[in-house]
């Protein structure tokens, strides 16, 4: 395993097993299609996919990084001030999909995923949707995302389209009180190393309440962050996101090189015409 980011690699892709359209074998055609020749499916908090991604790759003759995207957060202090909470998104890459703490975590995330969603169905209900489970089309291991459930509601004609929903509905105080867990990151880095991986910080210029993206206080908490994760055993940062502008992309690697760590690829791919991630 070579983690890069050279444009024939691209390492983060979500498969049916989470909130991707494409099977894995689909994927793997895609990525054939397209001209790679290194690719990962990196589904959220789930590994269900690895076998049939990898088997596939094998078909086409394309090299196949195991990988998942786990959803985590961790207090830091910034500057001195009090501690404050910041959601990160953290690859893994090179793991043992059938490491029991690896399933253990994902079993913890997919039941706490299940309890938010009755919960979420339930508010919706009282808000006075007529939208239950039944209207909801399930991926694969039934794993369902609020862009489903805001299909639903689109199905229905409550809203037009899905940042539409997450306006009226997943972003207003009643909704954004009903959480999932999310696993600390520190903790993230190290069951992804002690399956054998390397955890990589995803998409870092989307990383919320650190400051506005691009500014000198968010470039310096990034730093901050990396370099904490860093010195708990993290490998690698995500520069080359599909998201990030040229100049994104060279201060984030920029940032990699002065913490050793590797630059890798990812487009965030969920899907022909999907936009979500
Ligand atoms: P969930 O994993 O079920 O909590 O849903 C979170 C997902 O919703 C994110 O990963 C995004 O794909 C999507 N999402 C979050 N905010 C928005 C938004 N404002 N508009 C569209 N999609 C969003
Ligand atoms: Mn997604
Ligand atoms: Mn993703
Ligand atoms: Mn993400």
């Amino acid at each position: 395993m070579f983690l890069r980011d050279d444009p024939d690699v691209d390492l983060h892709i979500h498969s049916k097993y989470s909130d991707g359209t494409l099977s894995p074998r689909e994927i793997a055609a895609w990525a054939k299609g397209n001209g790679l020749s290194m690719f990962s499916v990196t589904d959220h908090d789930g590994v269900g996919g690895l076998a049939e991604a990898a088997q596939a790759a094998e078909e086409f003759g394309l090299e196949f990084v195991t990988g998942i995207e786990m959803s985590t957060e961790h207090g830091f202090s910034f500057g001195g001030s009090g501690s404050k909470m910041v959601e990160m998104h953290i690859l893994g890459y090179g793991i043992d999909p059938e490491n029991v703490e690896i399933l253990r975590v994902c079993d913890i995330m997919r039941r706490s995923r299940l309890e938010r969603n009755e919960k979420l169905l339930a508010a919706i209900a009282e808000e006075g949707y007529d939208i239950t489970a039944e209207d909801i089309p399930a991926a694969n291991a039934g794993y369902i995302s609020k862009p489903q459930i805001a299909r639903a509601m689109i199905a229905k004609g409550y809203v037009k389209t899905i940042p539409e929903a997450f306006e009226k509905v997943f972003d207003t105080p009643r909704f954004e009180a009903i959480k999932k867990e999310k696993t600390d990151a520190f903790e993230a880095i190290r069951i992804i190393t002690g399956a054998g991986g390397t955890a990589v910080l995803a998409h870092p210029m989307r990383i919320k309440h650190i400051g506005k993206r691009g500014s000198e206080e968010m470039y310096t908490n990034l730093e901050q962050i990396v370099t904490e994760l860093a010195s708990h055993g993290m490998g690698g940062l995500e520069c080359c996101y599909a998201s990030h502008t040229e100049e994104e992309k060279r201060c984030t690697r920029a940032i990699a090189e002065r913490h050793g760590l590797i630059s890798t690829r990812g487009s965030d791919f969920h899907g022909p015409g999907v936009t979500a991630d």
